[in-house]
């Protein structure tokens, strides 16, 4: 998946190199990015990580300068309502830091069970996978999981893949997403999995 949806250009391939490795960027990007083309996800990433590249700096931006900062993101409003509180509780409760376990990130503001664990998989290297809904959707598809939720996937691929897989899945499963394995009319005739894979639940392809 990785070599393929590199050859291809994925998208999300080129976020480390547009925002970075740090914690904080990457909480920011990974706030930003739920139903939001990556594209659009690393411009208003970076207008919002030039402005505010700290917990203190965004604190002092207004919910509204946010928004326009971060607009055209999906949920611009809702996601710039969370932000503002979730660079206090940065200051208040973490010394200005993103913390690194599970239950401190989750307590959060807008910081959920993906959010959380794409932070401390790129953010911290720990070996856990977030699933989102392309490792969701291609886990069901090859018939690794077979699964109603992302929730339960993310509980199954936890306890089945091997720790040294975990924390490259996601980024790997997203390139491939975004370049082969397609929400619609996936690329199988160009697959390099296409041999092996059930295809399951796909009606049309390409
Ligand atoms: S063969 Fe098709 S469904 Fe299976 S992983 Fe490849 S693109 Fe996805």
């Amino acid at each position: 998946m990785q070599r393929e949806s590199s050859r291809r250009g994925a998208p999300v391939l080129s976020v480390e190199s547009a925002i970075g490795r740090g914690p904080f960027a990457i909480l920011i990007f990974t706030a930003l990015s739920a139903r939001t083309r990556d594209e659009t996800t690393i411009k208003a990433g970076r207008r919002l990580l030039s402005r505010a590249p700290t917990p203190q700096k965004l604190s002092r931006l207004t919910i509204p300068q946010i928004q326009k900062l971060i607009y055209p993101v999906g949920f611009y409003k809702t996601k710039a309502r969370h932000l503002h509180p979730l660079s206090l509780a940065l200051i208040r409760d973490f010394k200005g830091k993103v913390p690194s376990t599970f239950e401190s990130l989750i307590s959060l503001p807008g910081v959920g069970m993906k959010t959380a664990n794409i932070v401390l998989a790129s953010a911290f290297g720990k070996a856990i996978i977030g699933v989102d809904t392309h490792v969701h959707r291609i886990s069901n598809r090859l018939g690794w999981v077979k699964t109603k939720s992302p929730e339960e996937t993310s509980a199954i691929l936890n306890r089945t893949i091997p720790n040294r897989y975990k924390r490259k899945l996601n980024m790997s499963m997203v390139a491939f997403g975004q370049t082969v394995c397609t929400p619609l009319r996936p690329f199988c005739s160009e697959c390099p999995l296409t041999r092996g894979c059930p295809k399951i639940g796909v009606s049309k392809r390409r």
